[in-house]
């Protein structure tokens, strides 16, 4: 930042850029509790970022089976409704495609072996240079939010996959025995950390966001006034300009 966007009480933060690949391939994926977090955490970034020839992944970790305040919809209803809205969402975004873990039930998400080993596994398969993923250590938000178990679960087991596991033949063997080969990831994004070095303007991309969070519609109807003026001032910055903002970790190794 210079001194003079400093002196400026209305600049906002210096946006960055994708990251520099190098020779690797241009592979990103997102990790997520529940269908609709990975919309809220980053689809303005994966759908800016395909544009510029990302391939970005969706993995969702468990069923999103206890989303609902409606007594007659049942799990066996809710959750292939929620996987369809979450397709469509990526559909919105350019998102290449959404994975979803099995038997992980919403809400009852812990940091254990089988879970990281799914995770692991996926990794493996998909071999991203980039891994998105929930905050895992803050238990509150901004004074206003308490972060979800789920979302903790699963932004620590996301952690601990890209490092060590996954890098480690050791870990999960029979997965190698399978034919899978051990991934490094290189760099970790996190959202809704409330120090985030890493702001991406996604000023162009705000509106698109919105209409991938609409596809939840079993979340937000039609999407009222209320929800869409949520949507906008949550991502907005004093210089007008919207932001998804993760704390950046690259691997030195
Ligand atoms: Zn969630």
């Amino acid at each position: 930042m210079t001194s003079a966007q400093l002196e400026d009480a209305s600049a906002g933060p210096v946006a960055e850029g994708p990251p520099d690949t190098g020779d690797q391939p241009k592979v990103a994926l997102v990790v997520a509790a529940h269908p609709d977090d990975p919309d809220f955490g980053a689809a303005g970034t994966a759908h800016l970022w395909s544009k510029l020839g990302w391939d970005f992944y969706y993995l969702v970790c468990t069923d999103g089976s206890k989303g609902t305040e409606d007594a007659s919809l049942t799990a066996e209803r809710l959750v292939p409704m929620r996987q369809k809205e979450q397709r469509a969402a990526a559909q919105e975004l350019g998102v290449k495609d959404v994975l979803f873990l099995e038997g992980h039930v919403d809400g009852e998400l812990t940091h254990n072996r089988r879970l990281l080993g799914d995770v692991v596994r996926v990794i493996r398969q998909l071999k991203p240079y980039a891994v998105f993923t929930h905050e895992p250590t803050q238990i509150f938000h901004r004074e206003s939010f308490i972060n979800h178990s789920d979302h903790r679960a699963t932004g620590l087991v996301t952690i601990d996959a890209v490092y060590p596991a996954a890098r480690d033949r050791w870990n999960f063997p029979e997965q190698i025995e399978e034919g899978l080969e051990p991934h490094k990831v290189k760099e970790v994004f996190i959202w809704g950390n409330d120090n985030p070095n890493f702001p991406v303007d996604i000023t162009d991309a705000v509106e698109t966001k919105i209409q991938a969070l609409l596809r939840h519609t079993s979340q937000f109807g039609e999407g009222t006034n209320e929800f869409l003026k949520f949507v906008r001032e949550r991502w907005k910055d004093k210089d007008g300009k919207y932001y998804e903002r993760f704390k950046r970790v690259t691997l030195a190794r």
